[in-house]
């Protein structure tokens, strides 16, 4: 075998193996689609000893093939999976909404601060009026005496 055919060859077979360890690492929970881009089928395997019984049921990619590149987890193993997953994301939704009031008296105070903010940005503003108005009255006033005693 020629040289780069093998590596061609051990690339294919390296891929492989990649899709088959990320096919069974990622296999958690109920999976909505399969890696090979398979729909998720509510499996139910029969087994003919067991008439009164149903038989296992499975999360199975449609395309599912017992070659390791397709999702079939059982189903009760799935739902308790699931189940924790679901029961962490509300611990974690129960720990934001605890967080709620305390972010609310946070808004309520900023709302307090842009409304000082802006009482402030208008008495500052009439304040710079006041003096630039006073320095025209004492100028005005400094020519008045000036031509008061300059006639006296
Ligand atoms: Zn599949």
């Amino acid at each position: 075998m020629d040289p780069s055919a093998e590596i061609t060859d051990f690339k294919r077979k390296q891929e492989f193996i990649d899709h088959l360890y990320n096919v069974a690492d990622s296999s958690y929970g109920m999976p909505t689609s399969c890696p090979c881009g398979g729909r998720i089928i509510d499996e139910v395997r029969v087994k003919e000893e067991y008439d009164t019984r149903p038989g296992k049921r499975f999360f199975s990619c449609i395309n599912y093939e017992a070659d390791g590149l397709h999702y079939r987890q059982p189903w009760v193993i799935g739902v308790q999976e699931e189940m924790v997953r679901m029961r962490e994301r509300v611990d974690e939704a129960v720990e934001i909404i605890k967080c709620v009031p305390i972010l609310t008296k946070q808004i309520d105070s900023l709302e307090v601060c842009e409304h000082f903010l802006s009482l402030w940005v208008i008495i500052k503003f009439e304040i710079i009026k006041f003096v630039n108005t006073f320095y025209v009255f004492i100028s005005e006033l400094q020519v008045f005496f000036i031509s008061y005693v300059g006639t006296g």
